[in-house]
């Protein structure tokens, strides 16, 4: 849940969360306010490189959050102000195994601190302001122990690791 975004000032960087959550084992992501481009953008690169990835923008975050702790899902919101990512991922790791579903809530400006009382878990990623998508990458990383790197994405192109230059591999069309 990206919280904040202002279309004009945060298209690259909500982009990149965006893209920075997919990438690191997300399934999808709300955006609070109404932004085609990023939908765009976001579906063209599930288009090309695979897996499903939800894309939503103008959710009210308020309900949002509040019906998702009524289904049982927990909350994870990034916050410098938060406890150590160290000392609080075993927690969060504990949650998991009750409620699949964790919200990760990452802020653009000042977030509502209704935030913080929602979320299951206030979360610094060190204690120094910094990025979204810095924490959000770290945080993910964690979360999954590195191993969202294994997924297959099974994309219409899929990039082949290699030591110089770049390998494509284009799937067949059936
Ligand atoms: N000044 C804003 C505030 O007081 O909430 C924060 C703005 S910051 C550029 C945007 C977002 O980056 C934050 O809402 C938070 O989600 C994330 N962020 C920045 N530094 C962080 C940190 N050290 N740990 C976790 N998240 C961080």
């Amino acid at each position: 849940m990206r919280i904040g975004h202002r279309p004009e000032r945060d298209k690259r960087i909500t982009t990149h969360v965006g893209l920075v959550g997919r990438a690191f084992g997300a399934s999808g992501i709300m955006i609070d306010t109404p932004d085609e481009k990023i939908e765009k953008t976001l579906h063209a690169v599930s288009r090309n490189f695979g897996g499903r990835f939800s894309v939503k923008t103008g959710v009210k975050w308020l309900p949002e959050m509040r019906k998702w702790k009524r289904e049982g899902g927990a909350i994870a919101h990034l916050t410098m102000y938060g406890e150590r990512l160290d000392d609080v991922m075993p927690h969060i790791l504990e949650r998991a195994k009750e409620s699949k579903n964790l919200m990760v809530v990452v802020g653009a400006e000042k977030v509502p601190k209704e935030v913080y009382n929602l979320a299951d878990f206030n979360v610094a990623v060190g204690n120094q302001p910094h990025s979204e998508v810095a924490a959000l990458a770290m945080f993910l990383d964690r979360y999954f122990s590195g191993k969202q790197f294994t997924k297959n994405f099974k994309g219409n192109k899929t990039i082949v690791p290699c030591e110089r230059g770049k390998k494509v591999i284009k799937a067949e069309k059936a």
